[in-house]
């Protein structure tokens, strides 16, 4: 076992004293307050943040707002995808950089960040980059009775919104950044970012590479620190949308607040307990292995992961006995080392949480495989089988947006439907099966944003991404993201 060499570009960036990224120039913090980052899997501290405050996040929209109008608004969408995929092959040119700040921030496995996170990222900002030529309105012919020969027309245009204000969650800060830079900047706005106070850098690195892709300065600036960094953007008037991911708490919160605010837009990327139901007919070998995959990976600290398996009964000892096997196999180590195959959670406060469920789970003998906390340093725990079926049960009901999963039989389709849509949440779910009645009979039954059969866990920039119920209100990628970051302006004429 060996960890990969930590690049000495990196060693030099986790020295610096890092404050934000405003009008294209690192600006140093006002306050003498730092954030520590611990690297989760060692728990030494790696780097210090700055906390930003309402002085520096107004200076910081002012800028954003400057670029929208005398920078970003000039440059025609054949440039604004060219600079977007410009800064798409500098992530690539500097992908091993990226990858390495990420898995050192958030215990993600080296691999991942490499092959996901950051490949990902470049995959969706040109993705994006694509749409910036493809924004466009339509035209009418209103009805409008004619008294003296004259005639009307109309047409819509699509105009940017101005300036919005992303706030990123820990679990793929990169990737879920650029998501917002993506949609913010191909469609004419220009952005604040508000990165995770325990995942700040990879972001801050971002908007360095966005100044060398010929971005504009204050087209993206980046503003560190704890919450009230969002609450100060979501108070600002010059502030004309959210874009929010995180948890549901936050989000109904930011909500509230953007309603107050003058009814700023806001789009909400919240949590689930997404299930993943697998039917009769399933041959639990085949599809063992990758419904695993996409339940434990990144530790299972992923909004989309299954949180809870229905398998009907006729399989339900089967699968148990094997997904229980097939877990322990996991190799659990440093997320540095090319051979692990699971690393820790993201950082203390979460690892408290998990292991609160965990004890939770222990004291009512509810643990099927795993449960364990390791000892040592760092914030690693098992993979984890529970099997609970009252519904009113906190694991059954919360999301613990770690590697703790239920398993939990049903016998009939409605029994295993009334269960999977008590959720108050209703991200996503995936069905497992071959038969194909029965899967399209279903998939308009569960209230989920994204329903996926036979695989989980897979987003792709063609495919809208959002949540029902409580897991949000709005849609990412596809076409469906340009109504959140534009506003219809109706034009009529008489001639
Ligand atoms: P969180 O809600 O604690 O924090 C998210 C961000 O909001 C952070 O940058 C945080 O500093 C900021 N914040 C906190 N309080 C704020 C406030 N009052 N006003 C403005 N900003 C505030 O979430 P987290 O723990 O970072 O992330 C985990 C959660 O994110 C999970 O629930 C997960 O399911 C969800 N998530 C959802 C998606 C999705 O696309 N639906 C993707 C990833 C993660």
């Amino acid at each position: 076992m060996s960890e990969v060499q930590i690049l000495s570009s990196i060693q030099q960036f986790l020295t610096r004293k890092h404050g934000h990224f405003i009008q294209g120039q690192h600006v140093e913090a006002e306050l003498s307050e730092r954030i520590e980052l611990k690297n989760p899997a060692t728990e030494q501290v790696i780097a210090t943040i700055a906390c930003g405050n309402e002085n520096e996040v107004n200076q910081a929209v002012d800028s954003a707002h400057d670029a929208f109008i005398n920078a970003w608004a000039n440059t025609s969408p054949y440039e604004r995808g060219l600079k977007l995929n410009k800064l798409a092959d500098l992530v690539e040119q500097h992908a091993e950089e990226l990858a390495q700040l990420e898995t050192l921030t958030t215990g993600k496995l080296i691999n991942l960040s490499r092959h996901l996170e950051v490949a990902q990222t470049a995959v969706f900002l040109r993705y994006f980059a694509g749409w910036a030529t493809k924004i466009h309105g339509q035209t009418m012919q209103p009805s409008i009775p004619s008294a003296q020969g004259e005639k009307y027309t109309a047409y819509t245009v699509r105009q940017p919104i101005g300036v919005v204000a992303g706030i990123v969650p820990w679990n793929f800060s990169l990737m879920i950044g650029a998501w917002k830079i993506g949609s913010a900047l191909t469609t004419g706005c220009t952005i604040v970012l508000k990165p995770s106070e325990f995942t700040t850098l990879s972001l801050l690195r971002l908007a360095e590479l966005a100044i060398e892709a010929g971005i504009p300065a204050g087209v993206i600036n980046v503003v560190t620190g704890k919450g009230n960094v969002g609450q100060y953007l979501i108070d600002s008037p010059k502030v004309k949308k959210v874009s929010f991911t995180g948890s549901v708490p936050t989000g109904i919160a930011i909500g509230q607040q953007a309603m107050r605010s003058d009814l700023t837009r806001v789009s909400l990327e919240l949590g689930g307990k997404n299930a993943a139901i697998i039917l009769a007919d399933s041959n639990i070998d085949e599809i063992l292995p990758r419904l695993l995959q996409a339940t434990y990976v990144h530790q299972g600290q992923v909004c989309a992961a299954p949180e809870q398996f229905f398998v009907h009964q006729s399989k339900y000892d089967e699968f148990v006995a094997k997904a229980s096997g097939a877990i322990q196999q996991f190799v659990i180590g440093s997320p540095l080392d090319e051979s692990s195959m699971f690393g820790p959670l993201s950082n203390q406060p979460h690892f408290e949480k998990v292991k609160a469920y965990l004890e939770l789970a222990k004291k009512n003998d509810q643990i099927i495989a795993g449960g364990r906390i390791l000892e040592g340093q760092g914030y690693f725990v098992e993979p984890t089988l529970l099997k609970i079926t009252d519904i009113h049960d906190p694991l059954f009901v919360e999301e613990t947006f770690g590697p703790v999963v239920n398993v939990i039989p049903f016998e009939t389709e409605e029994e295993m439907l009334n269960k999977v849509n008590h959720s108050r949440f209703g991200l996503t779910a995936s069905i497992w099966s071959n038969n194909l009645s029965q899967v399209l009979n279903l998939i308009p039954k569960v209230e989920a944003g994204s329903v996926w059969v036979n695989m989980h866990t897979f987003l792709d920039p063609s495919v809208p991404f959002g949540g029902v119920k409580a897991s949000g209100v709005g849609r990412e990628f596809s076409d469906a993201f340009i109504d959140d970051y534009t506003e219809l302006k109706s034009v009529m004429i008489c001639y």
